[in-house]
């Protein structure tokens, strides 16, 4: 193991811990990989994070064969999903699937999050897709998650929760916050009443806006 490729392993791991900290994730829900040389580290299947040890992370190369023949660890069985991810948005730098509770509610309802309030655009589009409902870890799941991702950076997923992309790790970790933070009020909101959306011309105009925003 290289040092970059151990501090990559730590930082993803302090990720995973975080976003089951902050109650975004439950147990050995979820997963979260990030690209590293030709292929990605992504966590190990059914291993609590806080017992998992920067050795556990799984490194499998860009078709999704492991790296290290060694490795006793089973990669999370979301790998195709992860894999296919990265061949379609090569700008994804890292993946984070979570099972957080609001876009639970809203996957398990099978209702996207439509355009009611303008940070919906924050995942590129006007709206946040539901990809159908497939088996976990199946190759089916993975084919209805890109279909959902097209020219987004994240999705909801029927009856089982969500996930997101973006360049780095804290990216993803603040992305993920941000899409469960919608998904709560879009929950509160739909208790009052259906929420007014927001017309393309107006989400058209934050996603221009987002462009001169970033930092
Ligand atoms: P893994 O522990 O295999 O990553 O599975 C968790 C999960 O969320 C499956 O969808
Ligand atoms: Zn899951």
């Amino acid at each position: 193991m290289t040092q970059a490729s151990e501090d990559l392993r730590q930082k993803l791991l302090a990720i995973a811990r975080a976003m089951n900290g902050m109650g975004l994730n439950q147990a050995t829900s979820g997963n979260l990989s990030v690209r590293c040389d030709d292929g990605f580290l992504i966590t190990p299947s059914a291993l609590a994070y806080q017992d998992c040890t920067p050795a556990d992370v799984v490194w499998l190369d860009c078709s999704g064969q492991p790296k290290d023949e060694a490795q006793q660890r089973k990669p999370s069985s979301e790998w195709r999903m992860h894999r296919d991810i990265y061949r379609h948005h090569p700008q994804a730098g890292c993946i984070l699937h979570a099972h957080s509770p609001y876009c639970s509610v809203l996957a398990c309802l099978e209702r996207p999050i439509p355009p009611f309030h303008y940070m919906v655009a924050v995942a590129g589009g006007d709206t946040i897709r539901c990809a159908p409902y497939a088996t976990f870890g199946t190759q089916e799941l993975s084919d209805r998650v890109i279909e959902a991702l097209r020219e987004r950076r994240a999705a909801l997923l029927a009856h089982h929760g969500m996930i997101c992309c973006a360049a780095d790790l804290d990216r993803v970790l603040a992305l993920a916050i941000e899409v469960e933070n919608l998904a709560r009020v879009y929950v509160l909101a739909l208790q009052v009443t259906e929420p007014p959306l927001l017309s393309t011309e107006q989400m058209t105009a934050v996603l221009h806006r987002f462009q001169e925003y970033k930092a």
